[in-house]
């Protein structure tokens, strides 16, 4: 692991008689200490976090749907929504294999409900249309009539394409797309006999271009960018708004954890302004999409990705 930035400098404290107190710097030694000093105050900037927008109680009255709203970047979008007044629903699914997300999902929950707005959390696999159909029912009559749904549930199963097994495949298509699909098909009804209703997916910049080892999951999050011209072209006169975010590299989340950090470290450095972003930075765009701001975009794809412009 590197040493930490205030490593690097030069120490200004210590045992006695500490080396610096007899020391006096060349000119070009201070050069080289200033540079040090300016490259430690970017990486320190480089450390602030995402801040929530102050839309004050705009969303007061709306209800939302947030799929795989119990962790990470759908966390941070359910939150950001009930910080605005919304009142959330949101799913999560239990992978086998994976730690049991119960416990997550009630800690969101109780997070939500604390902002003093109604709250609705179940299980739900977005592959069945079944149970989605289920959930949309259990949620209108829990909440009353929806107005914004956030596809956000995804999953990666990363592999050569030529090692890529059957249910690797299917099972990202599933899930990230089928369930997008699902999802919209659900609330459609609602959202065009209201005449009103905003849908945002969350897409990735991998679906945009690839990496090794992706092709299910661009694969899917292309398809999800394909679903979004669609349903904003087929639900538009309904006056529903239809758009889709791509995130970058996005850390401290469950699908980045296994992620290698020269992965990491390469997304840092091919974005333009030199970071990874955070859960926040996608939530900000998420609930502008989905603010009254927003009104005349749709079948638009925002990349959240800190400008990988080369
Ligand atoms: P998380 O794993 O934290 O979130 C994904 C959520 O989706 C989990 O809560 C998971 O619930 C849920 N989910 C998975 N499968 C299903 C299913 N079949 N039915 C219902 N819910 C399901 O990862 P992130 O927050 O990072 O990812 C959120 C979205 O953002 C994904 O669509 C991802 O592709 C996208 N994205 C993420 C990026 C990143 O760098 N993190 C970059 C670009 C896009 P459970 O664990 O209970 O299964």
């Amino acid at each position: 692991m590197p040493p930490h930035p205030s490593e690097r400098l030069p120490r200004t404290d210590g045992p006695t008689p500490h080396p610096a107190a007899q020391y006096s710097p060349t000119a070009p030694e201070i050069v080289h200490m200033q540079d040090q000093v300016e490259q430690l105050l970017v990486e320190m900037s480089e450390e602030t976090q995402s801040k929530s927008l102050g839309y004050g109680s705009s969303l007061r009255g709306r209800v939302a749907i947030v799929t795989g709203g119990a962790t990470g970047i759908g966390r941070a979008i359910a939150l950001e929504f009930a910080r605005h007044g919304a009142s959330v629903a949101f799913n999560y699914f239990r992978h086998e294999g994976a730690e049991d997300v119960r416990e997550e999902a009630e800690a969101t929950a109780r997070e939500i409900a604390h902002m003093e707005v109604r709250v609705h959390h179940a299980s739900c696999d977005v592959r069945d249309a079944g149970e989605v159909k289920r959930f949309v029912k259990d949620v209108h009559e829990e909440l009353g009539p929806m107005h914004i749904l956030v596809n956000n549930a995804g999953i990666a199963r990363d592999r050569a394409l030529w090692r890529l097994t059957d249910e690797q495949w299917r099972t990202v298509l599933d899930t990230n797309l089928t369930g997008a699909f699902h999802m919209i098909r659900a609330v459609a009804p609602m959202f065009r006999r209201q005449s009103d209703g905003k849908i945002v997916n969350v897409s990735s910049v991998h679906g945009i271009r690839s990496e090794f080892g992706l092709a299910n999951y661009s694969a899917s999050k292309a398809g999800l960018l394909g679903l979004t011209r669609s349903a904003a072209l087929e639900l538009g006169p309904s006056n529903v708004n239809v758009n889709a975010v791509a995130p970058g590299y996005i850390r401290t989340t469950r699908l980045t954890s296994g992620v290698p950090a020269e992965i990491l470290d390469t997304a840092r450095e091919r974005a333009v302004l030199g970071r990874l972003g955070d859960p926040q930075d996608v939530a900000n765009v998420v609930l502008f999409l989905c603010s009254e701001y927003a009104r005349h975009i749709t079948g638009a794809v925002i990349p959240v990705d800190g400008g990988h412009l080369l």
